[in-house]
């Protein structure tokens, strides 16, 4: 069986064919351009898929897509997507699916990546874990008894979105203090950009000319070079992750927690302060069950996500 795949972001789509076994024999990586309209949009999606389909030199039995949410992932459709203004109502199942005459499934990204992980990733094998994408925001997907966890509505999972401080920052949910808006990329940036021009001696200033320059990477780059800021800013982040991922060990006893996202290429700096605090912090019986491991499936976890949505769907018929 082979898969054509697509990896719908914001900023960036990922199209892409693979055989069953997830090998990828062709794929391509361009700007979404969501801000041109969905019409747009799709037809240079369509296109892309029809180079990748050309290249990879097979015809596509089954379509997956991941795509940011909120969606209804049984009509193939989606709500208000915030990074995708202008899409709400649009069937991607029935776009795809009519141009490529295959059966096509949509899932949330995070859901989508979590599946990818499962079967090709580092939870292969594993029924149960749980992952987490750390970047731009933190978004969760829930594998349980072998299968993704989807809740009553098709929206559990959010785990960007439980409170660590409950009046805490502002979050892009319209909450405050959740996880996601104390440990992402972007909060990250924020929460150092915010003292910056109090620490004239960090490292941070050596990099950019101006606050708002600074991201996630530069923080973690400074932390990993022994900036003091820097490096109070990133453990005070971290602090929050390791909290975060020690309320899903309590509440799920996870065999894995799988983290994967542009954050985590911080590597050590990242695993070993989340580790220790899920340690301390997750009821003992449950924190010796558990074990934190970067995803395997790198730049490529979305677009090995929307394969596994496809295959999933076509195993399960759900
Ligand atoms: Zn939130």
């Amino acid at each position: 069986m082979n898969i054509l795949g697509f990896d719908i972001g914001g900023t960036k789509t990922m199209v892409g064919v693979a055989e069953e076994s997830g090998k990828v024999l062709a794929m391509q990586r361009f700007e979404t351009k969501g801000n041109l309209g969905p019409e747009q949009a799709l037809s240079r999606m369509k296109e892309a898929a029809r180079r990748v389909i050309n290249e990879a030199g097979v015809t596509p039995d089954v379509i997956g897509i991941g795509c940011g949410g909120p969606l209804d992932r049984k009509s193939g459709t989606l709500y208000t997507v915030p990074n995708l203004p202008g899409w709400e109502g649009i069937c991607l199942t029935r776009e795809f699916g009519d141009e490529f005459g295959v059966p096509a499934f949509l899932e949330n990204d995070a859901n989508a990546a979590a599946m990818g992980e499962h079967l090709f990733g580092a939870g292969k094998g594993v029924d149960d874990f749980v992952f987490l994408i750390v970047g731009t925001g933190i978004g969760g997907g829930i594998i349980a008894n072998g299968r993704i966890y989807r809740g009553f509505g098709d929206n559990a999972g959010e785990i960007g979105h439980h409170k660590i401080i409950p009046e805490g920052p502002p979050c892009p949910c319209g909450d405050r203090g959740c996880l996601e808006a104390l440990a992402s990329g972007t909060s990250i940036a924020r929460i150092a950009r915010e003292q910056l021009d109090r620490k004239p001696e960090t490292l941070l200033w050596q990099w950019i000319s101006s606050p708002e320059e600074v991201t996630a990477e530069l923080v973690a780059r400074a932390a990993g070079q022994g900036d003091s800021f820097a490096s109070s800013i990133w453990q005070e982040c971290m602090y929050y992750l390791g909290i975060g991922v020690a309320n899903v060990v309590n509440i799920l006893n996870p065999r894995l927690v799988i983290l994967g996202g542009g954050v985590t290429k911080a590597g050590e700096l990242l695993f070993e302060p989340v580790r220790r605090i899920v340690r301390e912090r997750a009821m003992p019986a449950l924190a010796a069950d558990v074990e934190v491991v970067p995803a395997k499936n790198g730049d490529l976890v979305g677009l090995m996500g929307a394969f596994a949505v496809a295959l999933e769907n076509v195993r399960y018929r759900q």
